[in-house]
């Protein structure tokens, strides 16, 4: 589905990705871990196109995409890219069913009916359907990123990106959007999810993708990295986290 080959990227002299290779299957869920300035979200921002990078291939769905192709044939690439932020980035002045089906009429080109069909369906799947005509200042922040969920999946993408999708939230609420995303591994829904909270990641993640000063350090199937990773640097980072 996603295919990152030798990925490097650098802001001025900086180096942020360095040689990144990286294959995402259908229905893999990976958890990418690892510390601060690692270039986790980078790398997401990078899959998507909202960053170039200056060498490597970046293939989606097969096609090589980079910054310079046709703006048209960018814009056809990350529609089929679903991306979900810490902050949930929704619009304010529309309800959470305008919020869900605005990509599905302006963007896939549905009409209104079949639109409005999808996104009953969607907020349905996350828990929302009684919050459909509720603006965003009107629902939790939980609740606020389970309509960013179903947003992202309204333009049924080929694989959805996740940046700490609950580090803003309190407890409480992280534990139902953690659950949302569960829910969706069950249903073979790919994606990479950036995140700190390691017992999701364990639970929910086929892989884990460790990262540390713009490298993978390891990939490896969950159970056999968090059973068998060695590298000290992974040890300390595991046993400083819960
Ligand atoms: P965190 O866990 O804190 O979110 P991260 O792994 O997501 O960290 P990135 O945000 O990808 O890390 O940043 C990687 C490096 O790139 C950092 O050193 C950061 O300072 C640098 N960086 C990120 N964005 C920019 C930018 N727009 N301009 C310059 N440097 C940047
Ligand atoms: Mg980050």
């Amino acid at each position: 589905v996603v295919r990152l080959d030798g990925i490097c990227k650098s802001y001025g002299a900086d180096p942020v990705l360095q040689d990144i290779r990286l294959d995402v299957f259908a229905g893999d869920v990976i958890g990418i871990i690892g510390p601060s300035g690692a270039g986790k979200s980078t790398m997401l921002r990078v899959i998507n196109q909202l960053e170039p990078h200056q060498a490597g291939t970046l293939l989606i769905d097969g096609q090589p995409v980079t910054s310079t192709m046709p703006t048209r044939a960018l814009a056809a690439v990350r529609a089929r890219v679903g991306m979900v932020f810490q902050g949930f980035h929704l619009w304010q002045h529309m309800t959470a069913l305008q919020n869900v089906v605005e990509g599905p009429i302006r963007v896939r080109r549905q009409s209104p009916a079949q639109a409005h069909e999808l996104g009953l369906r969607l907020l349905a799947q996350v828990g929302l359907s009684s919050h459909a005509d509720k603006f965003p200042s009107q629902l939790s922040g939980g609740q606020q990123q389970r309509v960013a969920i179903a947003r992202a999946l309204a333009m049924e993408p080929l694989v959805v990106l996740f940046d700490e999708p609950t580090s803003a939230l309190d407890p409480g609420l992280a534990a139902e959007v953690l659950a949302t995303i569960a829910d969706l591994a069950k249903q073979q829904v790919t994606m990479l999810v950036v995140t700190h909270e390691m017992s999701f990641a364990r639970r929910v993640a086929n892989r884990i993708v460790y990262m540390q000063q713009g490298r993978i350090l390891e990939q490896q199937p969950t159970d056999m990295f968090f059973n068998e990773a060695s590298h000290p640097d992974i040890r300390a980072f595991l046993s400083h986290s819960h």
